[in-house]
């Protein structure tokens, strides 16, 4: 594809037009920090309890599946083949590492987050799992516009849209290209999983503003979502803005109605079995051992045993749903 070239001649990162700009503009923006400046984050603890969230889910979901693909028990080391969709930077790689996978393929539309993401991988010492790496609208081309057949011959295992597949509600046709990328290379029995704002919670919250509201606004000290209309609810393009504090710059987001989402991704043979609240994955997983313990690792308490999060946190914490589709 096209790239324009910077007066040193360097390449620049594709321009995409409307809000599809605005949010690659912004993750391409945002700088990989370092460990010691992540850690001074203000919201250090609901990072930590995000990432513990998606550990928890692959843990449960991926491993699985891994470990029961046919590759695996018919090769080396390794089980199994991954797509990370909307990957970003890389920070899920050293949990694909934990799950012991044999490839991964990572995808994002913002380039500068993609090279990241490669030089990250390159740099774990022990990056036991190959891997390729591309720069594409995953809601906009097919994934066989980024990458050799060779690399999309066997099929995935797993494909995990974490955080990031809200931006294809966009529009119906964007919703359907995501839904056929994430199925149309996934194994029968392969598990479709991911993380999206709570859609009634949004709702729920849009309508308890006073009808007088001139601003329909919501939040707390840490994350502030402006709707633009009270009345306006299309399944598509339910558009609003989100600001989340040291993480997200107002940026335009999609309400994902979970029936509508549930009706066409049965139309790729993608049937849930499971969403829940972040609290509720909480309430269920913390108590238990493997969690508990991982929870101290990922410092989302602190060694006396108290929540690195304060109550504007655990709120914002509870924007988001975990999910779980199987294809059949
Ligand atoms: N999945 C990563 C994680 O959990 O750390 C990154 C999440 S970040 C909040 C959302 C990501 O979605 C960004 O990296 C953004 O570039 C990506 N994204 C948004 N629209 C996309 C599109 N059309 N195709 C591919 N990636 C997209």
């Amino acid at each position: 594809r096209e790239r324009s070239k910077s007066p040193d001649n360097r390449p620049q990162a594709k321009r995409h037009a409307g809000d599809v700009g605005k949010v690659v503009d912004h993750y391409n923006l945002r700088p990989e920090v370092g460990v010691k400046q992540r850690m001074g984050s203000p919201i250090i603890g609901l990072k930590n309890f995000n990432n513990w969230v998606k550990s928890v889910l692959i843990t449960r979901f991926a491993h699985p599946v891994l470990a029961s693909s046919p590759v695996s028990q018919s090769s080396g080391p390794g089980r199994g083949k991954v797509l990370d969709m909307g990957c970003g930077k890389g920070g899920d790689l050293t949990k694909w590492g934990k799950a012991r996978i044999r490839e991964l393929v990572g995808v994002d539309i913002a380039e500068v987050s993609v090279s990241q993401a490669r030089e990250r991988w390159r740099a774990m010492r022990n990056s036991c799992f190959d891997a390729a790496f591309a720069a594409i609208d995953c809601y906009a081309e097919p994934l066989s516009n980024a990458f050799p057949p060779a690399r999309l011959a066997q099929p995935f295992d797993v494909v995990s849209l974490q955080f990031c597949m809200h931006y294809a509600f966009e529009t119906s046709q964007k919703a359907r290209c995501m839904l056929r990328n994430v199925s149309q290379y996934l194994r029968k029995g392969g598990v479709f999983l991911g993380t999206i704002p709570n859609a009634d919670q949004l709702i729920e919250r849009l309508d308890a503003l006073p009808l007088s509201a001139a601003d329909l606004s919501f939040g707390n000290s840490v994350y502030r979502i402006r709707f633009e209309d009270r009345q306006s609810r299309p399944l598509f393009g339910h558009r609003y803005h989100f600001f989340l504090r040291d993480a997200v710059e107002d940026v335009p987001e999609y309400i994902v109605d979970w029936d509508n989402f549930v009706g066409i991704a049965a139309e790729y043979s993608l049937h849930p079995i499971y969403k829940k609240e972040f609290h509720q994955i909480y309430a269920e997983h913390s108590e238990q051992e493997e969690f508990k313990e991982l929870m101290v690792r990922m410092k989302v308490v602190e060694a006396n045993g108290e929540s690195a999060m304060d109550e504007d946190q655990w709120e914002a914490a509870n924007i988001y749903i975990g999910f779980a589709f199987e294809k059949r």
